[in-house]
C-alpha cells in the first residue's frame, strides 16, 4: 500500500480515529483510512514540521543491488528474494555459497529473516525499516518488533558479537528503543496500552466482512446493502461497533475490487450472533453471486 511521508522528519500521516496509516489513492488524489473510511486531500506539506511531503510506493532489492555493487566493486554480492529464489534449489545454493565464505554481502526482503540462519553473519543493515511500521494495520508495531527482533537475532559469529544498523525517519518511534534493548517485557506494556486506549485486540475480537467484485461499482453497492443490513441487527446493548464500508488497503487484487467491513467487540458471542442472524436472511445470498463474493475473516490476521 502507498502512502504519504515527509521527506525531512518523517511524519507520516494517521487516521484520527483508527491509528493506522493512511492509505494513498492515486486516482481520487487523497489519503483515506481503511479501516473507517475516513478521508483528506493530499497534503502539499507536513503537519509536523512544513516541510515537503513524498509520496512512498516502495523501492525494490534490485535497485539496492545495483547501489551496493558501485559503493562495494570488490565485493561479492548475492540477492535473496522472490525474482532469485523461486526454488528450494536456489535457496540451497544461496546458503551453500553463504556457509562457504563466497559472499561477503548479502541483499533480502524480508524472505532472509524467515527459516534458515545464515552463518558468518556480523553485520546487519535494515534499509528503511518505516516500511514494516508503516503497513496501515493496527499490529504494524508489533510485527515491526518481531521482525527486527529476529532480524538482530541473527547477527553474530562465535565469540564476535553481531552488529546491527537500521534506516528509518522515524528513530523516535518506540519500537526501535525496544529493538535495540532488546526488551520484550516493555515493548508489550507500552504496545498494550495503544491497543487498549484504541479498543484493538486483544481488548476486542474483529470480524472483517469483505466484498469483492470486478465490477467497481456493485463492490460498492453491495458493501452500503451488507452494512445496511448489519446495522439493523447492531443493537446497543450487543456493543458491536461497525466500521466502514471501506475500500481494502490493497484495493485491487487479481481485477477485484475489495471493499471491507469491519466489526468489532468485546463480546465475541455478540459478533457470532449478528453472524448467524444476517447468514440465514434470504438477502444474505446477493452478497455471494457470480458477479460478487463475500469473504468472512473472524479474527483476521491480515486487515488488509
Ligand atoms: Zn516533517
Ligand atoms: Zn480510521
Amino acid at each position: 500500500a502507498n502512502y504519504i511521508f515527509c521527506k525531512e522528519c518523517g511524519f507520516v500521516f494517521h487516521c484520527p480515529r483508527c491509528s493506522v496509516t493512511l492509505t494513498f489513492h492515486e486516482n481520487d488524489r487523497l489519503l483515506q483510512c481503511h479501516y473507517c473510511n475516513f478521508k483528506t486531500g493530499i497534503p502539499q506539506t507536513c503537519a509536523d514540521c512544513s516541510s515537503e511531503v513524498i509520496r512512498f510506493n516502495g523501492f525494490g532489492t534490485q535497485k539496492l543491488e545495483g547501489d551496493i555493487r558501485q559503493a562495494f566493486p570488490q565485493a561479492r554480492v548475492a540477492r535473496l528474494d522472490r525474482d532469485t529464489t523461486r526454488t528450494h534449489d536456489d535457496f540451497a545454493s544461496l546458503y551453500q555459497q553463504m556457509t562457504d565464505g563466497d559472499i561477503d554481502i548479502m541483499i533480502g526482503t524480508q524472505m532472509i529473516t524467515k527459516g534458515h540462519d545464515f552463518p558468518n553473519v556480523t553485520l546487519v543493515g535494515v534499509v528503511h525499516a518505516d516500511l514494516s511500521l508503516n503497513i496501515p494495520d493496527f499490529r504494524s508495531s508489533e510485527r515491526s518488533f518481531q521482525l527486527l527482533t529476529q532480524v538482530a537475532g541473527r547477527a553474530g559469529r562465535g565469540d564476535i558479537p553481531g552488529q546491527v544498523i537500521i534506516q528509518t525517519h522515524n528513530p523516535d518511534h518506540y519500537v526501535f528503543n525496544f529493538v535495540c534493548n532488546h526488551d520484550y517485557e516493555e515493548f508489550y506494556k507500552t504496545e498494550i496500552q495503544f491497543r487498549k486506549r484504541l479498543n484493538y485486540p486483544p481488548f476486542t475480537r474483529m470480524v472483517s466482512l469483505e466484498i469483492e467484485s470486478e465490477n467497481e461499482s456493485l463492490a460498492e453497492q453491495l458493501a452500503q446493502k451488507l452494512k445496511k443490513m448489519l446495522s439493523g441487527k447492531i443493537t446497543r446493548k450487543s456493543g458491536i461497533e461497525l466500521l466502514g464500508p471501506s475500500r481494502a488497503a490493497l484495493y485491487r487484487i487479481n481485477n477485484k475490487f475489495r471493499q471491507h467491513i469491519i466489526l468489532r467487540s468485546s463480546d465475541v458471542h455478540a459478533l457470532q450472533l449478528i453472524l448467524k442472524q444476517c447468514g440465514s436472511a434470504p438477502e444474505w445470498q446477493q452478497f455471494s453471486s457470480g458477479k460478487a463474493k463475500l469473504i468472512i475473516d473472524v479474527d483476521p490476521v491480515n486487515l488488509m
